[in-house]
Parts: C-alpha cells; sequence; structure tokens
C-alpha cells in the first residue's frame, strides 16, 4: 500500500512537479539591448535567453518583471524577486547586500554622442549636459570623476530611469552625452542616430544576483551557465546578441 504511493508519487507527481514546476520571479530593467529590451511587446535579449535556458536545464519557470534598476537589489532583498538578471555588473559594494553568480560576459563604459555632432571625449568636461541612468556603474563613474570633482556642474547631470528616455533625449539635443555600457551603446548605434566616441575602460563583468545567502539557488544558477558555458550555447546566445 505505502509503496504503491510511493510509486504514485515518483511516477506522476514528479514530472508534474516538472511541468508546473516552481517559477522564479526574475528582475530586469527592459531598455538595455540586447540584454534586455522590449520587441512584439515581449521581453526578449540576452540575459532573457540566458535566464530561460538555465530554466529549462534545471527545471524552473521564469517570470520576467520590468523595474527600474535602481529597484532591482531593494526588490531582491525583500524578496519581490528572485533573481536579478539585468546586465549588473559584479561590484565589491553590490557583493556586500547580494550574491552573484559567476561572470558570463563582460564590458566597459563608453561614451555615446549624436551622429551630426563634432563631440569627442571632451564632452565629458565643461558646460556640457551628461545623461547616465540612475544607480548604474555608469551614474557612479560620472558621480565620481566628473560631478564630484567640478569637472562637469553637479546640475548638468541628468539620471533616467530608463535608457530609452536617454537616447530620446540624447537625439533631441536636450544632453550632449550618455555615459553607458559599450556593448549597449553599440545596439544604439545600430537603431538610432547616435555614435560611440570614447571607452571608459572599467573592465566590468556582468554577473546575475539572488538574495545574500541564497546558496541553493545560486549554486543551481551556477551550474547551469557552466553546462551553458561547455555546451556551447552561451556562445551560441553571444554570437546572437553581440555580433
Ligand atoms: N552594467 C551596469 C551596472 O551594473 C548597467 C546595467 C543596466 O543599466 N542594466 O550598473
Amino acid at each position: 500500500m505505502f509503496k504503491r504511493a510511493f510509486l504514485f508519487f515518483i511516477a506522476v507527481l514528479t514530472p508534474l512537479l516538472f511541468v508546473f514546476g516552481v517559477t522564479y520571479k526574475v528582475g530586469t530593467e527592459a531598455s538595455f539591448p540586447p540584454f534586455e529590451y522590449v520587441e512584439n511587446g515581449q521581453f526578449v535579449g540576452f540575459d532573457i535567453d540566458l535566464i530561460r535556458e538555465i530554466g529549462k536545464l534545471k527545471g524552473f519557470n521564469v517570470e520576467v518583471i520590468d523595474i527600474s534598476f535602481d529597484s532591482l537589489i531593494p526588490s531582491l532583498t525583500t524578496g519581490n524577486i528572485d533573481i536579478i538578471a539585468a546586465g549588473m555588473t559584479i561590484t565589491e559594494d553590490r557583493q556586500k547586500v547580494v550574491d552573484f553568480t559567476i561572470p558570463y560576459y563582460s564590458g566597459d563604459q563608453s561614451i555615446l554622442v549624436r551622429k551630426d555632432s563634432d563631440f569627442d571625449i571632451t564632452v565629458l568636461f565643461g558646460n556640457h549636459k551628461i545623461g547616465v541612468q540612475t544607480g548604474t556603474t555608469g551614474d557612479l563613474w560620472v558621480t565620481e570623476h566628473l560631478s564630484d570633482k567640478n569637472i562637469i556642474p553637479k546640475k548638468n547631470i541628468t539620471r533616467y530611469d530608463t535608457f530609452n528616455f536617454a537616447v530620446r533625449d540624447l537625439v533631441n539635443k536636450n544632453i550632449d552625452a550618455i555615459v553607458l555600457d559599450n556593448p549597449v551603446s553599440e545596439r544604439f548605434t545600430k537603431t538610432d542616430p547616435v555614435k560611440i566616441v570614447g571607452i571608459i575602460k572599467t573592465e566590468e563583468s556582468y554577473g546575475m544576483a539572488v538574495k545574500k545567502g541564497n546558496k541553493e539557488l545560486l549554486n543551481l544558477l551556477n551550474s547551469g551557465i557552466q553546462e551553458l558555458q561547455k555546451n556551447g550555447k552561451l556562445d551560441e546566445l553571444i554570437e546572437k546578441y553581440f555580433k
């Protein structure tokens, strides 16, 4: 009797668990192409594919939640989301409050200006207007190296919730430059009348994040990333989104 009940559990409920399985809430900020963006009303991009592939390997479903970048870590801490997949740079300060996976890609900061402008890297001096996304490593770099040192007046820095608004303001001449991750600015040069005039060698590594101490989920994600590195799928996704 017990044996039959046990077999029932194994035979019927285990596959069901897989079908209905756990769903992880994955927080992102979907104005960061090609990492994450909206296409035909769907969340798509490198991070989105990556977390779904890990889900396929490890048997979990993914619900993507789009929130402002500077709300991602607080949302993870309070448990509103389970995972951050947002082209997020692994930094020492963030490591104090969340746990990061192994790195899965890397990049630098870059200086984006209007295509028809004569700006070069000197756009980062004087009275120019600079845009960043709130709470990003670009924001930190501009704050630390430009506005805190009065190289650019504080009032000339505009902080945006989404890069879509920042690029729109750049194209409309409301600002002169944006400082953001170079894989993303490269993508914007293909979709908008903008160009890159400089790379700031910050040598950043991107990782996904989980709540501090959530070892189980962290190990699951790390093992997923490693499998995708070994079976060539990660390279395939890099080829698909960054080449
Ligand atoms: N990589 C940058 C950071 O972590 C920007 C990420 C983003 O804007 N989505 O701050």
